[in-house]
């Protein structure tokens, strides 16, 4: 096992995991090459990013309560959800780069919007994959001592991962498993991606999407990273329409090497659409230029595919980083 490779999962086989690597059932998804990759580095055209220096918002209420739902945009795919009686993070991420080491990769180009201090308490951590821009251990290690070591529900084959770094409280799921954590169910969801953090550990553990069910809040989803595909409608048939769903938006370009694991504006509202969600807020752009799309761009060609597909602005809708607003 090479330095950053996480170790892999071990069980058995299913119709998503061969014995050695999990993999998306459709059979068009089309796994990039190392010769992909280097194509891509060798032909990048980069649109424009700028460091962003704003103040963090306020702080969040510590509680909200009844059928209330709150969200804040802290960056990227980190996002604070508010329940009665239940605070989470997604994917939470406060360092200043993302990547095996702390003076090379991606970087900030906006502070985090809600200081880590000012968090409520946090009683559960949703952890998609391990990517470095959605599993950062230094954030997650400090999460577990200021908070008393929540629960991290995630997909199978990342406890070792973090218990090696120890972070205690993990909770591993397969597509369409689920856990109770206090008066919520969490269900782990298939999503249209990849995992790794090393040379050697390509799709050796799980990535998935994860709904939060909430006896008054309702149905939460966070997507985490994915592709477009027929799991959409899956995840509407198998476990329900969304009140609220987290959908990604950034780092889509070039279309032929990004398309088969991120989607792009267009794609991210025809998945609201085939959610049958109520609302969507898009996530993952606008903090870690990851892709060739530049920081603006995820939220002009919204603009279009909203346009395109009627969906009303309030429906899928952008937060101001750091600024908490209340879900119908
Ligand atoms: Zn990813
Ligand atoms: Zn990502």
């Amino acid at each position: 096992m090479a330095l950053f490779d996480a170790p892999p999962y071990r069980g058995p086989k299913s119709d998503h995991f061969d014995g050695r690597r999990f993999f998306n059932p459709a059979p068009e998804v089309h796994h990039a090459s190392g010769g992909d990759l280097l194509k891509w580095m060798l032909s990048r055209k980069r649109g424009p990013w700028r460091r962003v220096h704003a103040e963090p918002g306020p702080p969040p209420p510590r509680r909200v309560e009844g059928d209330a739902l709150r969200v804040t945009l802290v960056g990227h795919a980190t996002l604070l959800v508010q329940m009665d009686g239940l605070n989470l993070l997604t994917d939470p991420v406060w360092a200043p780069r993302v990547s095996p080491v702390g003076f090379a990769g991606p970087k900030r180009f906006r502070p985090p919007g809600v200081r880590f201090e000012d968090l409520p308490p946090i009683d559960l951590v949703l952890l998609s994959h391990n990517h470095y821009d959605h599993c950062c251990l230094p954030t997650l290690r400090r999460l577990a001592a200021a908070h008393d070591a929540p629960p991290i529900v995630t997909g199978l084959g990342n406890a070792a991962l973090l218990e090696k770094h120890g972070i205690p409280g993990a909770v591993e799921l397969d597509w369409w498993e689920d856990t109770r954590v206090g008066e919520a169910r969490v269900v782990g969801v298939e999503m249209q991606h990849f995992s790794g953090r090393g040379p050697r550990d390509r799709d050796r553990t799980l990535w998935l999407g994860l709904v939060v069910e909430h006896p008054r809040a309702g149905r939460v989803l966070f997507c985490g990273d994915t592709g477009y595909g027929p799991h959409f409608e899956r995840i509407r048939e198998r476990v329900g329409v969304p009140r609220l769903a987290l959908i990604p938006i950034g780092a889509y370009r070039p279309r032929w090497f990004m398309k088969w694991v991120h989607v792009d504006p267009d794609e991210a509202v025809r998945a609201h659409l085939d959610l049958g969600a109520m609302t969507s807020v898009g996530m993952h752009y606008g903090t870690f230029a990851l892709a060739d799309d530049g920081m603006d761009e995820p939220i002009a060609d919204l603009e279009t595919a909203r346009a395109t597909h009627a969906v009303h602005p309030d429906a899928f809708r952008l937060l101001a980083h750091g600024v908490g607003e209340d879900i119908p």
